[in-house]
């Protein structure tokens, strides 16, 4: 695919998996049935037999996993300032305050160090994100949550088949939320799970997804909390059968392109490569930090020309306006401020090519070496 456009992603979906959605399409059963308790049954096996529960998004997921916590008005709840806004809006849509702990600047995670002082009377819950794919240290995140008897409210939603230190992100920790959503690295389409710590738990996200109803025998029906709309179609997870089928040939491919990528990518062009990490991170994107002296929306523009998609996973959240309005401000996550100024994401995904990661390398290159003026320059490459 050498001369087509090359995107920073695209999902693999097999004609297997097509020809199963189109005989669920004929069924005349196509919102949540058979194949949503399939789906959640095969989810659980590869959660190490932990109840899971599907849902619409993982935004639903966060805010599901964020009502069994407990959180509410007046509660705080420590996350990280590096990642998409869903991880944040959640916090507030639940009427509690973000509060927001600067990245280390290798992981791009929640700086665990830092967590601890940021935990108030009102904290109820940590919310950590697993950027691209690489766990935080869930060993401390999980001992400063005992300590302080806090929730962790797991926003896994790109560590789909990541690990911590041998154990499977989603078969360890509390509540843990991954999202299927187009571009992850198992895709519904749209959707998430939920993977809970019991039955009880497991019932009460059945509420909160679907209305509150309860049903019974007899055919009445009753309310108990105002539940949302957040139930998975049988469409979806029908794909999503499919995809976990897959799931470790795709993350052996991700993680092959990512190593390819360490092999090729110039190292004198003063960008901050990710963690080389081939044990925990399912790589799910390929992210550099593009020099400070190098304007992003040119690099992006000067790639896209040369036929090579590049995204932006993410600018800091505390710096959108409806953070602001709420009394963040620039300066506060100095770290987080700066890898979300020059963050691009680099094409990476289970269909591409060999080549594709040498021709994304060399035109990076030749476009960074335009866009520095200075190429190669001794003073940038030690970063
Ligand atoms: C994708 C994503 C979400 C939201 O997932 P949806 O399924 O789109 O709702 C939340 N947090 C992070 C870090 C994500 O990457």
């Amino acid at each position: 695919m050498s001369k087509e456009f090359l995107p920073f992603t695209r999902p693999s979906i097999d004609e297997e998996t097509i020809a199963g959605v189109a005989e669920v399409l004929r069924s005349g059963w196509i919102s949540s049935g058979p194949q949503v308790r399939d789906f959640e049954a095969r989810l659980s096996a590869y959660f190490g037999g932990r109840p899971v529960r599907t849902l619409s998004s993982a935004t639903g997921a966060l805010e599901i996993g964020l009502a069994l916590a407990g959180v509410g008005a007046g509660d705080e709840v420590i996350t990280t300032p590096l990642s998409w806004v869903a991880t944040a809006n959640v916090i507030v849509r639940a009427g509690a305050r973000p509060v927001f702990v600067d990245v280390d600047a290798q992981t791009r995670n929640i700086d665990v160090a830092l967590v601890e002082a940021a935990v108030t009377p009102r904290t109820r819950a940590l919310l950590p994100v697993d950027l691209a794919g690489l766990p935080v240290d869930r060993g401390r995140l999980n001992a400063i949550a005992r300590a302080h008897r806090l929730r962790v409210v797991e926003d896994a939603a790109q560590s789909m088949g990541a690990s911590w230190q041998g154990e499977r992100i989603g078969a360890i920790g509390d509540l843990v939320s991954i999202s299927f959503h187009a571009n992850k690295n198992l895709t519904t389409a749209e959707g998430g799970c939920l993977v809970v710590n019991d039955a009880d738990e497991a019932r009460q996200c059945e509420l909160w997804r679907l209305q509150g109803v309860e049903r019974f025998a007899d055919g009445n029906l009753d309310v108990t909390l105002a539940g949302g709309k957040h139930n998975m179609t049988d469409i979806a997870a029908r794909i999503g059968i499919g995809q976990l089928a897959r799931l470790e040939e795709f993350n052996a491919r991700r993680h092959a392109l990512a190593r390819h990528y360490f092999e090729c990518f110039d190292r004198s062009l003063g960008c901050e490569l990710p963690v080389e990490d081939f044990t925990n991170s399912n790589w799910h994107m390929f992210q550099i930090v593009l020099p400070s002296q190098v304007e992003r929306g040119a690099f992006i523009a000067q790639m896209q020309a040369a036929g090579i998609g590049v995204g932006v996973h993410y600018p800091a959240i505390h710096l959108l306006t409806l953070y602001r309005q709420m009394g963040f401000r620039p300066g506060e996550f100095p770290i987080a401020e700066h890898i979300g100024r020059g963050i691009a994401t680099l094409p990476l995904f289970p269909a591409m090519e060999t080549e594709d990661v040498e021709r994304v390398c060399e035109q990076a290159a030749r476009t960074l070496k335009a866009l520095s003026g200075r190429p190669r320059a001794a003073s940038r490459s030690a970063r």
